[in-house]
């Protein structure tokens, strides 16, 4: 019997680590519906890429901080797939810079795009996995909401916050049989990790037991094992990719 494919949303999915998972999901046998800001040329790449390994791929673009692009992730992945089975939070963007010299503006941005747009996506997903009794939710945290680092105060404050929110909710949704779940990946090669000075560049790398920047295919690995049948009794977690950064 042909088994039934599954479909997974995946914010921030045209570049860097949501890219990779969503070609890791694809892989493994989900239909991905792929939101992102505004690099079209990205977003259709990465759709192309998703189809060439035989799976579904549709994109929505808009800023995940309005509560309509969220709405419009979980449409497009009822109209085209019947409905999301797993949910990554994935979209996330920083604005550093010392507290001291930190505006209100910076906090507010950092926090409306990475933890209240995941919040709204967590919503609309807990109403929909909650009626169908199953469902998966992974959110990107990092280790800089596990351990904090300078220049990063906002940044840490909402990666942290998604942290509380995984925990809370995967009390709230245990009983529906929906899991939620944090990875909190460390210093990855990706676009976002590419401007930073040479100099930070090397320090960072001198605090990684493994030596290494990890890749996004890394990350996305432990999101897949997360979305798969071999996490099923495992909630309110958060995973480290982070070459040992973290102990
Ligand atoms: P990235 O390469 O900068 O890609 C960011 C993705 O998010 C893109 O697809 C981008 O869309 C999308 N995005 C940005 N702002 C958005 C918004 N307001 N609404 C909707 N989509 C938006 O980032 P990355 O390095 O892959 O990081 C992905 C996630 O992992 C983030 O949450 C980040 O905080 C987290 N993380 C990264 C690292 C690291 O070392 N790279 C470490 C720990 C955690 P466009 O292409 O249209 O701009």
């Amino acid at each position: 019997m042909e088994q039934q494919r599954k479909c997974a949303i995946v914010t921030g999915g045209s570049r860097g680590i949501g890219r990779a998972v969503c070609l890791r999901l694809a892989a493994e046998g989900f239909d991905i519906v792929l939101g992102y800001a505004g690099n079209d040329q990205a977003a259709e790449e990465t759709l192309e890429a998703i189809r060439a390994l035989g799976a579904g791929a549709e994109a929505v673009k808009g800023d995940v901080s309005e509560e309509a692009v969220c709405q419009a992730l979980f449409d497009r992945a009822a109209e085209a797939f019947g409905g999301a089975d797993v949910l990554v939070n994935n979209a996330g963007i920083t604005r550093d810079g010392l507290l001291m010299r930190m505006s209100d503006e910076d906090l507010d941005r950092v926090l409306e795009v990475n933890l209240k747009g995941a919040f709204r996506c967590m919503r609309i997903a807990s109403r929909l996995m909650a009626r169908r009794r199953s469902g998966r939710i992974i959110n990107m945290s990092s280790v800089v909401g596990l351990h904090g680092n300078a220049g990063q105060v906002n940044y840490a404050a909402s990666k942290a916050g998604l942290i509380g929110m995984t925990k809370s909710l995967a009390k709230e949704l245990g009983s529906r049989g929906v899991t939620v779940n944090a990875v909190a990946p460390g210093f990855i090669d990706t676009d976002m990790t590419a401007v930073l000075p040479d100099k930070v560049r090397e320090q960072l790398l001198g605090s990684i037991p493994l030596g290494r920047l990890g890749q996004a295919e890394e990350v996305a690995a432990a999101v897949a094992f997360l979305a798969g049948p071999d996490a099923a009794y495992i909630t309110g977690q958060v995973l480290s990719v982070d070459g040992g950064m973290s102990i």
